[in-house]
């Protein structure tokens, strides 16, 4: 297997020379195998690589399919590709708070709250979607009151956030924010 092709034009190494011979031969990859018969544009280990890639990339898109088959918690959810985003970060949120592992887990709720209240909202901004929310009667006055204490519990991502509001990340952080979250989720299906 090798690493390198050479050109025949110039004596250049490359993985793939496809650019190369279009850049400084002005040849397509065409013109050069009809120069050249039999020769490689290609290394051995590109040719490798590139499949790997596409293996992966095709399995990863299999996994989602599958892991959202049946599902139908988000069927409230009209935008499809959205629902589809929900139902996946959905399903890691519960991982994280099944492994103890509160701080993306609260994260990943506050960000699937602010998402479907958006959406049902027809809103552009978290704090629009809570007020036109309450106003709605989609959430309760208790659930209102906690989503703006939560509201900036997303921005926990950047760690200086965290550093700087001095919050302290727990697990009944985690699961106030998971309650809010199902029961949004039940409201809407409901
Ligand atoms: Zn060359």
């Amino acid at each position: 297997m090798n690493d390198k092709v050479v050109c025949r034009e110039c004596s250049g190494l490359f993985s793939n020379m496809t650019t190369h011979l279009i850049k400084v031969h002005g040849m397509s990859k065409r013109d050069y195998l009809m120069k050249y018969p039999g020769e490689k544009v290609e290394s051995d280990s590109f040719i490798k690589k590139q499949s790997m890639r596409m293996k992966k990339q095709y399995s990863r898109t299999d996994f989602n399919y599958r892991s959202i088959a049946g599902s139908r918690t988000f069927d409230f959810i009209e935008n499809k590709d959205l629902r589809i985003l929900l139902q996946r970060d959905y399903k890691s949120a519960k991982i994280c708070l099944k492994s103890t592992l509160w701080k993306p887990a609260i994260i990943l709720y506050g960000s699937i709250i602010e998402a479907i209240l958006r959406e049902k909202t027809q809103t552009k901004d978290f704090i629009s979607a809570i007020e036109k929310a309450y106003k709605n009667r989609l959430i309760s006055e208790t659930e209102y009151h906690k989503i703006y204490l939560i509201k900036d519990f997303r921005n926990l991502v950047h760690i200086h956030k965290e550093l700087q509001e001095n919050i302290e990340i727990n697990d009944s952080w985690a699961k106030t924010l998971y309650d809010i979250c199902e029961s949004i989720i039940r409201k809407f299906r409901g």
